[in-house]
């Protein structure tokens, strides 16, 4: 068998885990398989090379260290819209993985083992897209095969690749997801195991719900919902090349030996269970655009200022018109609203006399993810009548064939997915085995 094994920065943490890694590598390659692993940065060391650049940066503008975090608890870089500085941001934060994978070859060489460790242009990932949040296009998979014919585990640096130019890039947060499954597609293995600091994908993040469930399996359709609503457990590309190309994805525990959760292809007996999982995004802010002109064209003028500046809108609220009048609502990142209004206060919209824009980021968006919603009836009632119950309000809403999202007020955020969770049943027993 064919295996790539993904760890992430909790489990590669220390050099105690980096030993442990190691050895579990190398067990699966005596037990017969051909091994190759994909590593992310010892923990911390993204947000603290993305930190350096930060402070950096504050220092040349005699500024107090303006860092934020975005929802998922990850640094997130201060400047915007300047191609020099992406490109070098992304020279400095691929070291973090060049280091965890050259200390994990030489981890497996003390014990015994064989193995060779692959950065950047040695990979052949080959990326298209910006500098930070780049896609990957090709992989070279004969050279990998090469190496592991001649007996080697193959220890890959994650997170990066190469543009056409030659630049390093990056493949944005946890992406070093995407790069073990789309290595996994390009040299045709058989799995692509995710071995992280959790025993798999829960109904809820355990951390935020101590009564979530591992589920057993999951569909690619309702894990790429949870992945892009804010469950960081896989990025969410990893989960489209997953589905795109075929390969079974386990997420599994880097701590011990147990099944964790399978990634499959969606089967009708999943549709029995109305929602397997709730997410929760801390990660967007809320903007509204007062007493807009109800006249056409307001709201293109508006999301095409925004769309070039390649800012990403969520969730879009029109009112109805009150005397030729109406509101714009709409969410994009935390970390874009300082542009979002640059672009808007730059409009003609803007300069009208009633026209406000105001911003709130202390917002959570929560979210239920299910197949089975397609064919129940009455999810987003019974979702709102939960959060009714513990009165909290409900700002936006959004619904898809297989989720319903809520905006609410940033301090409900964790009791409505709590609520939530235990309203659909989730701790029950009623989960999907
Ligand atoms: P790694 O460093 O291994 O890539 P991440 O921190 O990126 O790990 O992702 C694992 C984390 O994802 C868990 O520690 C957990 O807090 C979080 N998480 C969020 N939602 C879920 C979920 N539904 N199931 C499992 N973990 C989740
Ligand atoms: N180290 C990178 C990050 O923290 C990539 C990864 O861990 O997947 O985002
Ligand atoms: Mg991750």
């Amino acid at each position: 068998m064919l295996v790539v094994q993904k760890y992430g920065g909790t489990s590669v943490g220390t050099l105690e885990r980096i030993r442990a890694v190691a050895e579990r590598a190398l067990s699966r390659q005596r037990e017969g398989d051909r091994v190759v692993v994909v590593v992310s940065a010892m923990a911390g060391e993204t947000n603290r090379l993305i930190a350096l650049a930060n402070q950096l940066h504050a220092i040349g503008r005699h500024q107090q260290q303006a860092t934020g975090t975005d929802g998922k608890g990850w640094v997130a870089p201060v400047k915007r819209d300047d191609p020099g500085f992406e490109r070098e941001l992304s020279q400095l934060v691929s070291t973090g993985e060049k280091v965890s994978a050259a200390l994990l070859a030489m981890a497996i060489q003390d014990l015994g083992g064989e193995a060779v460790s692959l950065i950047g242009h040695q990979l052949g990932l080959v990326t298209s897209g910006s500098f930070t949040n780049a896609r990957i296009v090709s992989i070279d998979a004969a050279n990998i095969h090469a190496m592991l014919d001649a007996g080697s585990i193959v220890v890959c640096a994650g997170f990066q690749g190469l543009d056409e130019a030659g630049n390093v890039t990056t493949l944005g947060r946890g992406g070093s997801d995407t790069s073990a499954v789309a290595m996994a597609a390009a040299i045709s293995a058989d799995v692509c195991e995710i071995l992280t600091d959790v025993d798999g994908v829960f109904t809820a993040d355990p951390r935020l719900v101590p009564s979530a469930r591992k589920l057993e399996r999951i569909s690619h359709e309702e894990m790429l919902e949870l992945a892009s609503l804010g469950s960081k457990v896989l990025q969410i590309r990893s989960v489209e090349f997953a589905k795109k190309f075929n390969v079974p994805v386990h997420v599994r525990s880097s701590l011990h030996l147990e099944e964790g959760t399978w990634i499959v292809p969606e089967t009708p007996d999943m549709e029995a269970v109305l929602v397997a999982g709730v997410a929760l995004d801390r990660d967007e802010a809320k903007v509204t655009l007062t007493n807009c002109p109800d006249v056409p064209g307001t709201i293109a003028t508006v999301f095409t200022a925004l769309g070039e500046r390649g800012i990403v809108v969520d969730m879009i609220i029109q009112n109805a018109s009150r005397e030729g009048h109406t509101d714009v609502t709409f969410t994009v990142p935390q970390a874009e609203l300082e542009r979002t209004r640059e672009a808007l206060s730059g409009l003609a919209v803007a300069s009208q006399p009633d026209v406000e824009i105001l911003a709130d980021p202390k917002i959570a968006k929560i979210s239920i993810v299910g197949v089975g919603m397609r064919t129940h009836a009455g999810v987003a009632a019974k979702a709102f009548s939960i959060l009714a119950r513990e009165g909290v309000n409900i700002q936006m809403v959004s619904t898809s064939e297989i989720k319903v999202s809520v905006v609410v007020d940033e301090k409900y955020g964790e009791l409505a997915v709590r609520m939530l969770h235990a309203g659909f049943g989730l701790e029950a027993g009623a989960t999907r085995s």
